[in-house]
């Protein structure tokens, strides 16, 4: 596998190179110089394979010969352990489920694959030294990251949350892991958290000692992973008789319907594709009026999907090779606001007992409207990105008590926890880097 940046058509780094940079150097992001496509024998046949199986495929036509398929194929079991079902609620609608990992969202799938990537290419190295990833998380992804790279070996994680500004069940993902993961509470905000962090990655000290490493959000190794549970979706509908498809996506920095839409150009048959978003509608208004006018970010009930200027929609213009036309054909955009949100979520839990967190529900909405618009005997399968545990506060008291704690959630509630806690202050963080060994 090689890649280009989106800003630098002509750079060719290895998939290795990618995976560690997580950005080129000129800003832009890396995608893949060749898309290959699945042979159709794979496609016609989906529903005989295991989500695993499916992975490993996929995985390795995108990777090539980056990582040996025997190697791969182990990478891929560990990684992809969870299931990602396909619930049906009604004829012709259906929920994909993503949040059955050990953070209960789909950045698991991300984080899990990532981790195992990075884990494998820094051991076959000679000399090999210990890997230090270090994270700023407001939440989601830092759970993800902790849990994802959790045991796995010649690595180390370092977690910075601002203090009082995670939820409950988010601290716990952070702190009470032991092993490989360190949590540090910040006396601050998330940008005080970001700056210690890109500080650290700017020391020329720091990086002379250990082997720093971002797991950033836009990283290919977390994009790939992200593909798998399309085909799969595919895979559990076919076995139903069911091959039209439109899949609803809740979309903030765009990472998870880029997948989507990376594995349609793969082959997956998908009749249409949706953008769902809160009021942070940059991209729906960029699909209605052709202008592309990123905006600060508004806080909303869907906190994950609060981007301003989603750093994954380069790669999904360079996938339609910037053919607007092309990309609105196969794509459409819906934005919802928290009032809509909470009457979606009202309406999942009346019409179907569905518990959905707000992410899920702003998906549900975008289904209905294009049902509405299009008519049609298709398929509509939105995408469950958290698990509604997560969001609390969300829900009226008679669907909290109705909420399922599963069992992720029971397990680290049993564990101690374990943090350090410091102010927003870079050498007291460079210290403490340096003397906890
Ligand atoms: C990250 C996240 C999203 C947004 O996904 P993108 O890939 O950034 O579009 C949606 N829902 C939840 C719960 C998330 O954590």
């Amino acid at each position: 596998m090689k890649l280009y940046s989106t800003n630098n058509k002509k750079l060719r780094v290895s998939f290795k190179e990618a995976v560690f940079n997580s950005l080129p150097s000129d800003k832009g992001l890396y995608m893949p110089t060749e898309i290959p496509s699945l042979s159709a024998d794979f496609i016609n046949n989906l529903e005989q394979f295991t989500l695993p199986d499916i992975a490993f495929e996929v995985a390795h036509h995108l990777i090539g010969d980056s990582i040996p398929a025997n190697d791969l194929r182990l990478l891929v079991d560990d990684a992809i352990n969870f299931e990602a079902p396909v619930v049906s609620l009604d004829d012709r609608t259906a929920v994909l489920e993503l949040f059955h990992g050990p953070s209960l969202a789909f950045k698991d799938f991300g984080a899990r694959f990532m981790s195992r990537v990075m884990g494998y290419f820094s051991k076959t190295e000679e000399n090999s030294k210990l890997l230090d990833v270090l994270v700023a998380t407001s939440g989601d992804t830092g759970g993800a990251v902790a849990l994802g790279f959790l045991g796995v070996e010649g690595t180390r994680v370092t977690i910075l949350y601002p203090k009082g500004k995670v939820s409950p069940i988010q601290e716990q993902q952070l702190t009470r892991n032991g092993q490989n993961i360190r949590a540090i509470e910040v006396d601050g905000s998330f940008d005080d958290c970001q700056a210690l962090v890109k500080e650290a990655f700017n020391d020329a000290e720091l990086n002379q000692r250990f082997r720093l490493t971002s797991a950033n959000s836009i990283n290919i190794a977390r994009l790939i992973p992200q593909t798998f549970y399309y085909f799969n979706a595919y895979a559990q509908m076919k076995r139903k008789g069911i091959t039209d498809i439109v899949f609803s996506v809740p979309s903030g920095n765009f990472g998870n319907i880029g997948a989507g839409l990376l594995a349609y150009k793969m082959g997956l048959p998908v009749r249409q594709f949706l953008a769902a978003t809160n009021v942070n509608d940059t991209v729906p208004r960029f699909l209605s009026d052709g202008y592309y006018e990123p905006r600060p970010s508004i806080a909303t009930l869907s906190n994950a999907m609060d981007v301003g200027n989603p750093s994954n929609w380069v790669r999904i213009m360079d996938l339609f090779e910037d053919d607007r036309a092309l990309l609105k054909e196969t794509v459409t955009a819906y934005a919802y606001s928290d009032e809509e949100t909470r009457s979606a979520i009202d309406e999942l839990y009346s019409s179907y007992q569905y518990l959905a967190c707000p992410h899920t529900a702003i998906a549900y909405l975008a289904g209905q409207a294009y049902k509405k618009e299009q008519g049609g005997n298709y398929t509509t399968i939105f995408l469950s990105t958290a698990h509604p545990c997560k969001f609390p506060d969300v829900f009226s008291e008679e669907k909290q008590k109705a909420i399922f704690i599963p069992e992720q959630v029971k397990e680290l509630e049993s564990k101690p926890s374990q943090k350090e806690e410091l102010g927003a202050d870079y050498e007291a963080f460079k210290q403490w880097l340096q003397e906890e060994l």
